[in-house]
């Protein structure tokens, strides 16, 4: 996978992209990375890349031109890819998206500043907007790193343990079960004793059950999405701990 980044702040993507699992999958070769500074394809004297809107208002706007011109010189190196502008306007991420993404060869991702970019541009060159959530960011950088940093995880060959991002929140619409490790005992507080029993099947058990209800305690919208896909034998064992129909309950109610 090929990620172009265009961004006026190149600096700030320094150290999240070489530092752990990025910087693996990096020297590994399972990703590439590109950034291409915005304001080297300014073209007047002072490198602007942004200017006052027209018809007044408060910020400045991305000029259409040094994008463009920054967007056609990283086609032309690597390919046409899909581009997606980060936009607090753009559809919302979450993990589906990213397992979208991850199934391009090239993404390329342009981080606007200021007010945003000019619309012009965003028409002629954009395939894809994105927004990371309801709120404000000062720039695409951050969101940009998101979207490198989720999707490159679940890159085949990325993690160490194959399986870690397919048991991961939201790889179905389930949170996942609580985790411990050593000590046995922290401030009096035991591991349950099912997770140091050695019985694999019941450790499954414990765990799918914990999962659920975490997730019907903090994230109802997300199990009633999930109704349906249960298994047969994963609503026998909702139903000995009676928590099936607390779910088909939420899930006629929606
Ligand atoms: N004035 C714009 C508006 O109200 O829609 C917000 C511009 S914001 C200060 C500057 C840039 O940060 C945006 O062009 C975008 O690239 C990025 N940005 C801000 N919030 C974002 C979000 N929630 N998701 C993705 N990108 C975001």
């Amino acid at each position: 996978m090929f990620f172009d980044i265009l961004t006026i702040f190149p600096d700030l993507l320094d150290s999240p992209l070489n530092e752990s699992i990025i910087r693996r999958a990096r020297t590994g070769g399972q990703i590439q990375i590109g950034i291409t500074n915005i304001r080297d394809f300014a073209t007047d004297k002072h490198s602007m890349t942004d200017d006052r809107p027209f018809g007044g208002g408060e910020g400045m706007v991305m000029k259409p031109e040094p994008l463009a011109s920054a967007l056609e010189c990283v086609k032309n190196m690597n390919g046409t890819g899909h581009v997606v502008l980060l936009s607090p306007q753009g559809r919302q991420y979450n993990q589906q998206v990213a397992k979208e993404l991850s199934r391009k060869q090239h993404l390329i991702l342009i981080c606007g500043r200021y007010e945003g970019v000019d619309k012009r541009f965003i028409d002629a060159a954009v395939d894809d907007e994105i927004s990371i959530g309801d709120y404000i960011l000062t720039g695409g950088e951050l969101a940009a790193m998101i979207i490198v940093d989720s999707v490159t995880r679940i890159l085949p060959g990325v993690l160490g343990c194959a399986d870690s991002a397919g048991k991961d929140t939201f790889s179905r619409k389930l949170l996942k079960h609580p985790q411990y490790t050593r000590p046995r005992n922290f401030n009096g507080v035991e591991v349950p004793d099912v997770l140091l029993s050695g019985d694999h099947a019941g450790i499954e058990r414990y765990r799918f059950i914990e999962s659920v209800r975490r997730t019907l305690e903090r994230r109802p919208d997300l199990i009633i999405q999930e109704y349906g896909s249960f298994s047969k034998a994963e609503v026998k064992l909702l139903k000995k701990h009676t928590l099936f129909d607390q779910i088909k309950k939420l899930h006629t109610e929606q």
